[in-house]
């Protein structure tokens, strides 16, 4: 049997991380196989519809590299759809669960159910009473034709209900849980077609999956106690079960499941930082998956070739930022200079730290910059600090840094700076080879004491990517202004 894994998402609106892992790891498990990955859109539940959702998705998918080999596509702004198994989207195959929803009526497998919402809830409060888990009792199960018959005709709205077996092992297996069995007791008469006519997830999910010869079902772990009710319909239409795979939980620090009110959870949130997708895919793949070896760096192609659910946890992942970030940082060091150049634009602009033409003119002064800090930062956007750093020639000292400008000898070593720096041309790799002794013997300071306050004295900042390049980004004349508005406002 060919490898077909669909991810199958419901549009709400923004892309989860999570949803993001699921996606990736339906991916790279088919792409591994040489099989097909496929998007599906469930969009059953009317009441969570958002405007456009579903492009905000399919772009989301697509920034991070995870594509899509049939199904629901974004072209030229509009929704095309793709291969040989459509619609792919749940609200255009109504007919189809119309179709099946009729075979299990017919077989006495389903059944309509008239209950109000009411006795509903007055059923549920009473079970809640006496202690047992809230089910649906079954009321409708045993009407008649003729009782069926005259709702009908009265026009009573009505549900279509799935109906479980009395007393059965229901069995399937995870490829990262194992055998599982669940008795059917415990298994609600799951709604298959709500009033509105549309179904539910678990029924759609099912003909879907069928129809569309899904080979794998690979998806979060909270679907795990839905599977036994989807095997069941799975069982009742004769169908061969797929294999099933539920992945670990994305967890916060706190092993919780990481949510919006903890901040970034979103793929645009990370995007929007300057996460490069590479990066956040890389690290994504690792949130529940261990690698073989030590290395943690993998590019897409690579994760297709290592990744197997053997190595995937049981227990949820947790997602830390602290280690995207350093995941990110490895791809930012190593990304060319251009690439970076071209990247960054949206965050140097949208900061207003440049406008549009200015971005263009100061290319080269641009490139030098991110060529020097590039191993500094985490995430593009703070990028941003770091230019602002090489901008005009005033220096803004923080409390700490302004301490350290006070100390005594400061304005000696200060002077001595601005004399050597007077006796040159430009600021060259010659000169900052050599001042830093040059200014030692000068003026004995040595160490902390001379490097800091002269960072500091340039760049209001104690800390920083390599002084001597920095000074020559700067060149001569910018920092000489700023050492006399050091001298002016900071030294004692
Ligand atoms: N529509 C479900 C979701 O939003 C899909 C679950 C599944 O993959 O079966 O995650």
């Amino acid at each position: 049997m060919d490898t077909r894994v669909r991810f199958a998402p419901s549009p709400t609106g923004y892309v989860h991380i999570g949803s993001l892992r699921t996606a990736l790891y339906d991916f790279l498990y088919a792409k591994g196989k040489q099989g097909k990955y496929i998007l599906r859109i469930e969009d059953t539940d009317r009441s969570r519809f958002v405007e456009g959702a579903l492009e905000n998705l399919i772009k989301s998918l697509e920034w991070a590299g995870v594509k899509h080999d049939e199904g629901v596509f974004l072209e030229n702004g509009k929704i095309v759809q793709k291969g040989n198994y459509g619609p792919y989207i749940q609200s255009e195959r109504l007919n189809l669960y119309k179709e099946y929803i009729n075979k299990l009526l017919d077989k006495g497998l389903a059944y309509r159910c008239f209950c109000s919402k009411e006795r509903l809830d007055k059923v549920r409060e009473e079970q809640k009473k006496r202690g047992e888990t809230p089910m649906y009792d079954k009321h409708c199960r045993g009407l008649s034709q003729e009782e069926i018959q005259k709702k009908l005709d009265e026009g009573k709205d009505y549900v279509i209900r799935l109906k479980i077996p009395e007393d059965e092992d229901v069995k399937f297996k995870d490829l990262i849980r194992g055998d599982i069995a669940i008795n059917s007791k415990e298994i609600d008469d799951q709604v298959l077609i709500k009033s509105d006519g549309f179904p539910t997830y678990h029924f759609a999910v099912v003909v879907d999956d069928h129809l569309m010869k899904i080979s794998h079902v690979i998806r979060g772990e909270e679907w795990l106690t839905s599977t036994p009710k989807q095997v069941i319909l799975y069982n009742y239409f004769g169908w061969e079960v797929p294999e099933f795979v539920h992945l670990p939980t994305v967890l916060n620090k706190d092993k919780k499941k990481l949510s919006k009110r903890q901040g970034d959870v979103s793929v645009s949130d990370f995007k929007d930082k300057g996460y490069l997708p590479e990066a956040l895919v890389n690290y994504l793949a690792l949130v529940g998956w261990s690698p073989k070896g030590n290395n943690e760096i993998f590019s897409m192609e690579e994760l297709i070739n290592e990744f197997s659910f053997e190595n995937v946890s049981k227990t949820g992942g947790v997602f830390d930022v602290e280690k995207l970030n350093w995941v990110n940082s490895q791809y930012i060091k190593n990304y060319d200079d251009e690439k970076l150049y071209k990247l960054i634009k949206p965050f140097v602009v949208k900061e207003e730290l440049l406008n549009e033409e200015e971005y263009l003119n100061k290319k080269d002064w641009l490139i030098k910059i991110i060529d020097l800090v590039k191993e500094k930062i985490s995430y593009l956007e703070e990028i941003d600090s770091h230019i602002q750093m090489f901008m005009g020639k005033e220096v803004n000292a923080d409390d700490e840094v302004k301490e350290v400008l006070s100390n005594d000898g400061v304005r000696d070593l200060i002077h001595a700076f601005i004399k050597n720096l007077e006796a040159i041309e430009e600021v060259d790799e010659e000169f900052t080879k050599n001042i830093f002794k040059k200014l030692q013997k000068e003026t004995g300071a040595k160490g902390k004491n001379l490097y800091m306050p002269l960072r500091g004295a340039v760049t209001g900042q104690l800390h920083g990517p390599d002084m001597g390049k920095t000074f020559i980004i700067l060149g001569k004349e910018n920092i000489i202004d700023r050492l006399n508005y050091t001298l002016k406002n900071y030294t004692k």
